[in-house]
């Protein structure tokens, strides 16, 4: 059985591309590039709450990084390094191999070194850091949205929802809209050049990964206003036709995790040229709702009378129990 050293050396050591000095060393030299500030975020799955713990290593290395530049790209950062914390059960080989290669696969996807990390014994835990640079003062955080502004989301949240109630059995998918619902859930695409589009024209930006609600409603907290979603704006269609089930399409939109897609506020003055970056990378953009001056915090789905509708839950939450 390979010792920590080395396994690292076998599965986690790879060229770089853009990086001083990389895995193998007490800590990582980077030299980011003049005028960019750094983005960097963590995010960490956990066996038997983030993902089954008979999960496919490799669609799972492939998440666990995704995962994590998705908040650079909420940043509209440009993804460059990440760090990789494991611990594993055992040092099963046939495991720790292909959960490397789909790490590696979104490194390469994404041109992001792995420069270093630490590997330990352990109830099976992922927690990669990632690193991305933006210009200074460019990067888009949650406080930005200002009254008057468009709400807009990429994508169909909601399928990564439609893929885990259809695999507990809760609804039926044809063929092809299994496929599609379970590659949301499983590999999931962060929007890094939809972020980096974004630069200059989003006032405040957050990824979807908790829920449309959830996440939205960080975003009115953060920036102090209330954000109103028109209901028949909502990019329902495709989740509606894949499941039949209204209800459960809603729910899912609404505050279904795990979709990594991007909801952010812009200038209404913006609308053609927003629309114009969606169809020069080729993502669906929604325009959803409006941004409000009050009451701070207030996140409300309203039919086209102006009526508040029921909310579909509250989105996903450790330690609040349902
Ligand atoms: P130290 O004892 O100085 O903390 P470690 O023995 O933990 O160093 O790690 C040795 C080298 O391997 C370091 O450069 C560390 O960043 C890197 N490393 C450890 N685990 C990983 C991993 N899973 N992926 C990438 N690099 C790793
Ligand atoms: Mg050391």
């Amino acid at each position: 059985v390979a010792g920590e050293f080395e396994l690292i050396q076998r599965f986690f050591t790879r060229r770089v591309t853009h990086t001083v000095l990389s895995v193998g060393d007490d800590g990582a030299l980077l030299g980011p590039r003049a005028g960019m500030q750094l983005a960097v975020s963590t995010d960490m799955l956990v066996s038997g709450v983030h993902f089954l713990p008979d999960a496919d290593p490799a669609a799972l290395g492939w998440k666990a990084l995704a995962v994590n530049l998705s908040d650079l790209a909420a940043m509209a950062a440009e993804p460059r390094w990440s760090l990789l914390a494991i611990a594993l059960p055992e040092a099963k080989e046939s495991w720790i191999e292909p959960f490397a290669e789909g790490f590696f696969a979104c490194a390469d996807a994404f041109g992001v070194d792995l420069v270093g990390g630490d590997t330990t014994r352990g109830p099976l835990a992922i927690a990669p850091t990632v690193i991305g640079e933006v210009p200074v003062g460019s990067a888009i955080t949650r406080s930005g949205a200002q009254p008057g502004d468009d709400v807009w989301v990429s994508g169909t949240p909601g399928l990564a929802a439609l893929a885990l109630a259809a695999l507990r059995g809760e609804t039926d998918l044809s063929e092809t809209a299994r496929a599609r619902c379970l590659a949301a859930l499983e590999q999931p695409q962060p929007r890094v050049a939809l972020g980096l589009a974004l630069r200059g024209l989003a006032h405040a930006m957050i990824d979807v990964s908790d829920g449309l609600i959830a996440d939205l409603g960080h975003i009115a907290e953060r920036s102090g206003v209330s954000i109103e979603l028109a209901d028949e704006l909502l990019p329902i269609e495709i989740l509606e036709a894949a499941t039949g089930a209204p209800g459960l399409a809603r729910r899912c939109l609404l505050a279904g995790g795990d979709d990594y897609e991007l909801a952010f506020t812009s200038a209404v003055d913006r609308r053609e040229c927003i629309a114009g970056v969606g169809a020069r990378l080729g993502v669906a953009l929604a325009r959803i709702g409006q941004v409000r001056s009050g009451p701070p915090a207030e996140l409300r789905v309203v039919d086209r009378h102006g009526q508040s509708l029921p909310l579909a839950g509250r989105g996903y939450q450790h330690f609040v129990e349902e």
